[in-house]
C-alpha cells in the first residue's frame, strides 16, 4: 500500500477498511495497525486540497454565499454551547482566537461575554457576513500564516482538524502560537459514535477520522495535555479541552486499533436503527427542523441587533474613556 507514514505514530502498516465515500465515489480508507488512526489511503497534497476546495466551494455554497438564517441560528446556538461548556475551565479575561471561524458566531458569543475574541476564516462569503453583520474581528486567513510567537491564550479549532492533510503539522503549529499557560479546544466528528452504516462513514474532505483515544494521543504528542473531555460516548462529536505541556513522543494506546475496528464492523444499519430512542430522536429532529424555519428569521434579527448594540456601547465607552483621559 502506498500510504507512507501514519501522521500520529509514523507507523507504516495499514489495513484497508473502505473503498467508497458516503456518496459512493471511490475513496480508499485505511487504519493504522499500530495506533488505530483512520485516514485516506492516499493523503491529498496541499495543491490537491486547494484545487478541491476551489471547486467544492463553488458547488456546495452555490446560492449560499451568505449563510442562511437557519445556518446562522444553529451556529449561534453552537457558539453558546461552546462558551457555556468552556467557561468554568478558562480565565474570564482570556483572549480567544478561532481558526476556521466560519460565520464567526462563536467568536462573537465570547466577545459579548467579555472576552477579547478574533478569528480567521478562509471562506469569503462567511467571513464577510461575520465582519459586516455580526461586527466580529474575523478576517480572511490561513492557519499557517499566523505568527508563532507564543502569544495566544485560547485557540479554538471546531470541525477543522479532520480537513488537514497533516493534523500533526496543524497542532504543532497551534502549539507554537500559544503561550505555555495557553489552552486549546478542539471539536471534530467522533468515528467511534454510532453511525448509520460503514458506507456512510467516509468523506473526501475528512482526511483523518478520530476516536477519543486517537485525538488525545495526537494532541499529547504535539505538546498538549487533556484537561477536560465534554459530551457522552454516544456524542457524534469529540469535544476536548487541552492545556499546554511539553512535547513528547506519542504514547500509543495499544487498544485503539482493535476498538476502532470493532466500532467500524459494528456500524451496520440494523444496529443503528435499533438504537434505543432512535425513533424519538428522529421525531425530535423533524419537529425541531420545522420550528427552526419558523424562528430563524426573528432569532437572527435579534442576534444582529444585539451585536450592533454591543458595538455602539463599546464605542461610547471608548469615547468617554478618551475624553476623561484628555
Ligand atoms: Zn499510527
Amino acid at each position: 500500500m502506498e500510504h507512507k507514514q501514519c501522521d500520529l505514530c509514523s507507523g507504516t502498516k495499514f489495513e484497508k477498511i473502505g473503498n467508497r465515500d458516503r456518496h459512493g465515489n471511490p475513496l480508499e480508507s485505511v487504519i493504522c495497525k499500530t495506533c488505530g488512526l483512520v485516514a485516506h489511503g492516499q493523503i491529498p497534497t496541499d495543491e490537491e486540497l486547494a484545487r478541491y476546495y476551489a471547486t467544492e466551494y463553488r458547488q456546495s455554497y452555490h446560492g449560499e454565499l451568505t449563510p442562511s438564517e437557519r445556518r446562522v441560528m444553529r451556529a449561534w446556538k453552537n457558539g453558546e454551547r461552546i462558551f457555556n461548556q468552556l467557561q468554568p475551565h478558562i480565565n474570564s479575561n482570556a483572549e480567544v482566537f478561532e481558526v476556521g471561524a466560519g460565520i464567526g458566531c462563536t467568536v462573537k458569543v465570547f466577545e459579548l461575554n467579555g472576552h477579547r475574541a478574533s478569528g480567521i476564516e478562509p471562506g469569503e462569503g462567511f467571513q464577510n457576513y461575520s465582519q459586516q453583520k455580526l461586527l466580529t474581528d474575523v478576517v480572511r486567513g490561513d492557519l499557517f500564516e499566523q505568527p508563532r510567537d507564543h502569544s495566544r491564550e485560547l485557540v479554538l479549532l471546531v470541525h477543522v482538524i479532520e480537513h488537514f492533510n497533516s493534523p500533526r503539522r496543524a497542532l504543532e503549529y497551534i502549539r507554537s502560537m500559544l503561550s505555555d499557560t495557553g489552552q486549546f479546544y478542539v471539536e471534530c466528528p467522533n468515528i467511534a459514535a454510532p453511525f448509520a452504516r460503514r458506507s456512510k462513514m467516509f468523506h473526501y474532505a475528512h482526511i483523518h477520522n478520530f476516536t477519543p483515544s486517537s485525538l488525545k494521543m495526537l494532541a499529547e504528542s504535539c505538546g498538549f495535555k487533556l484537561e477536560q473531555q465534554f459530551g457522552s460516548k454516544e456524542d457524534p462529536n469529540l469535544q476536548m479541552l487541552f492545556s499546554c505541556s511539553e512535547k513528547s513522543e506519542p504514547i500509543i494506546d495499544p487498544t485503539n486499533y482493535q476498538q476502532t475496528m470493532r466500532v467500524i464492523n459494528e456500524a451496520t444499519p440494523l444496529r443503528y436503527h435499533l438504537r434505543p430512542y432512535y425513533f424519538s430522536s428522529r421525531l425530535t429532529k423533524v419537529s425541531s427542523y420545522l420550528k427552526e424555519h419558523l424562528t430563524a428569521r426573528q432569532f437572527v434579527a435579534d442576534v444582529i441587533q444585539q451585536c450592533q448594540q454591543h458595538a455602539a456601547n463599546t464605542h461610547k465607552k471608548t469615547l468617554s474613556e478618551t475624553r476623561s483621559a484628555a
